[in-house]
């Protein structure tokens, strides 16, 4: 049977040409990217390159990417190498409810060890940042304000540019976790504003373990290292380079800065779709999340009387989540749709749908007609809508 991928948010595909970029690295260069000889200068020389091209995709000077592994990576290099050097009048952190776990749980963690100050924003039922509430938790003992460009589980929008401007208005740095947005809508930095800014390789159809934290000049001399050791990547994060890995993140980042455009038209037609074809198929699905303000490969749906669980383990071999990927396997229901306001049973019946660069008219067929089989098999089991 044939499989079908529709977990792109959880991690992408690589992209063969993102393997084929790598492959000479993995096979002919040896060598430090640190050392002084040809060997060395060669792998540097890579990794130039494919910082030029990472800062590229999102508008930023090259000299400002610090490359580590992954965005979660990123995302605590940023809170917690802000905290470091944060000063007792000015500790305060202001996150979103719907941030990824690794701001979450960073900024948590500050806050419990009495490092930091922590207010968090609700989201709308739409899942929108409450703009208003922000505004009442902005002051001049904030350091750094954190919200994320798009939801990984709803893919709904955030105003960046706005709380770019908000968090300035009070002297704080504003950090934005873009890893859902970066590859598949344009993004600019410079012009958004924003000072810290992760992302990862996975999302962008390269290798998950690379990712990348970009900063402006200010807001890098900002930070402490969180990984000590030999002063690589501006002092701030140090450990021999992931050559390859940083060279197919830079390959991956030129194919989306040429392609994201047209595929998130062609991608979109597939997510809408989809979303029609389950519509037309079954009673009792609904959208979660802002449908207006959303990623174009996104849709996080609610079927009644569903157990989302069984319904992934019955669309097999259709991949699908439920909530994000890294709390899959657990049994709490999504931090994220509770925070829009969704009851406990409404979110443990909802799956998200994400699509990407090499979804086909055909896969979307497919995985609309084993969804359809599967809820109307589960509703018939257990008694239907109720
Ligand atoms: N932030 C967001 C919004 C994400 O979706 C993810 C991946 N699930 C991460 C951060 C973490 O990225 P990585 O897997 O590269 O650590």
């Amino acid at each position: 049977m044939n499989e079908v991928y529709l977990d792109y948010n959880a991690s992408a595909p690589l992209d063969p040409r993102v393997a084929e970029a790598m492959m000479p690295v993995l096979a002919h260069c040896v060598g430090n990217a640190s050392s002084a000889h040809r060997f060395g200068r060669r792998q540097a020389a890579l990794v130039g390159t494919a910082r030029q091209q990472v800062a590229a995709l999102v508008d930023a000077s090259s000299s400002g990417v610090v490359f580590c592994a992954g965005a979660t990576e990123a995302n605590n290099l940023a809170l917690i190498g802000l905290a470091e050097e944060a000063s007792p009048e000015r500790n305060r952190i202001v996150i979103s409810a719907v941030e990824h776990a690794s701001v979450a749980e960073s900024a948590r963690w500050l806050h419990v060890q009495g490092r930091a100050k922590l207010d968090v924003v609700g989201v709308t039922r739409g899942g929108y940042l409450d703009l208003d509430e922000l505004e009442s938790y902005l002051g001049t003992d904030v350091a750094v304000v954190s919200v994320m460009a798009a939801n990984s589980e709803t893919g709904v929008l955030n105003p960046i540019a706005d709380v770019a401007d908000l968090a300035h208005g009070v002297g704080a740095l504003f950090h934005c976790d873009a890893t859902q947005m970066v590859g598949r809508l344009p993004l600019s930095m410079t012009e958004l504003d924003v000072d810290l800014l992760a992302f990862s390789s996975h999302k962008i159809c390269g290798l998950a373990g690379v990712g990348a934290l970009v900063g402006t000049r200010h807001a890098l001399g900002r930070l402490q290292p969180v990984i000590h050791g030999g002063g690589h990547e501006r002092g701030l994060r140090s450990g021999s380079l992931n050559v390859a890995g940083i060279a197919g993140f830079g390959a991956a980042a030129s194919l989306a800065l040429q392609e994201s455009a047209q595929e998130s038209v062609r991608v979109e037609a597939f997510r809408n779709r989809l979303v029609e074809g389950l519509r037309a198929g079954l009673v009792g699905v609904y959208e979660n999340g802002d449908a207006a303000r959303r990623l174009p490969n996104t849709a996080n749906l609610r079927f009644a009387g569903v157990d989302a669980e069984a319904l992934v383990s019955n669309i097999d071999p259709v991949a699908v989540s439920t909530g994000s990927a890294c709390s899959s396997g657990t049994v709490e229901p999504s931090r994220v749709l509770l925070a829009m306001g969704l009851s406990q049973d409404e979110a443990f019946e909802s799956v998200r749908f994400s699509l990407g660069r090499f979804t086909t008219a055909g896969e979307v067929e497919l995985a609309i007609a084993q969804t359809v089989e599967a809820v109307e098999r589960i509703r018939d089991l257990t008694g239907g809508i109720g």
